[in-house]
């Protein structure tokens, strides 16, 4: 999978691509990031019409993988009904990946009940068809080891742009959890998690732009693309002395086993 010449390839592990803000330019952001060597993107789908807009997206882009689940902040939507509605998405459109899922307390909803009962359901889906489970946490870590402390059979686990204590950090590590990297550890605020990310080991890191939000500091636009991935490389690899180039190759590398991709799909 390394070229000979041109740009290293680059996996986007965790893109939105099929949101609106890409609907005026979609094929010219696709291009433009395919142009600095991202080969493979896994596009998101939170929600039940995001699983049918990256349905789409995949059906008409041979680089688009898809992931399929329900983002905590909308949890209180998982009644029997979704549930099945899911099942049956995860079992018709294969996805790579079940979420993103997990937990989200920054605000006050949806409730802790509500959120821990969609995350389990879908853990269980993913469990039962050994599926990678990509995870959001975001003021939640204590919680979240709570509860994947009752999963020890999990497929492998991403914890997706991670962002969380030194505590899980170490959990995470010793679990072999995938952590992903981007724009989120290169602002300047967010020194102490690069120290914690120092510490994850290179063959479980993961590079995603979660575009598109979280645009890195210095990108000419708020609007945040798979594009930016070479400079976000080029801004961690240091972490662990690694150039940009390595930690695209390293990280592809490591998708490509943990997801199944193979080139050229
Ligand atoms: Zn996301």
């Amino acid at each position: 999978m390394i070229d000979a010449v041109g740009p290293p390839p680059i996996i986007d592990t965790h893109t939105h691509l099929d949101d609106p803000a890409f609907d005026a330019d979609r094929a010219a952001v696709v291009d433009a990031s395919r142009s600095v060597g991202v080969r493979h993107f896994v596009n998101i789908g939170y929600a039940p019409d995001r699983w049918e807009s990256s349905r789409e997206l995949r059906e008409t882009h041979p680089d688009v993988d898809i992931a399929l689940g329900l983002h905590p902040q909308l949890a209180s939507k998982f009644d029997a009904g979704l549930m099945s509605e899911l099942k049956q998405a995860i079992d018709v459109l294969a996805p790579v990946a079940v979420g993103e899922t997990g937990f989200d307390f920054f605000r006050s909803a949806p409730s802790f009940d509500e959120q821990v009962r969609a995350f389990r359901g879908q853990l269980e889906m993913a469990a039962s068809r050994g599926l990678p489970v990509i995870v959001h946490q975001r003021d939640a870590s204590d919680e979240l080891i709570v509860e994947l402390e009752n999963w020890p059979n999990l497929a492998p686990i991403v914890l997706h742009s991670f962002d969380g204590t030194q505590r899980l950090a170490e959990w995470a590590r010793d679990r072999g959890c995938y952590i992903g990297i981007g724009g989120l550890a290169t602002r300047k605020s967010s020194k102490s998690l690069r120290e914690l990310l120092a510490r994850i080991p290179v063959d479980r890191l993961l590079l995603e732009t979660d575009s598109p939000y979280l645009a890195p500091p210095g990108s000419a636009s708020r609007r945040n693309s798979p594009a930016n991935l070479p400079t976000i490389a080029a801004a961690l690899g240091p972490l662990w002395n690694l150039s940009g180039e390595e930690l695209c190759q390293l990280t592809s590398k490591n998708a490509m086993g943990l997801f199944g991709l193979t080139d050229g799909n």
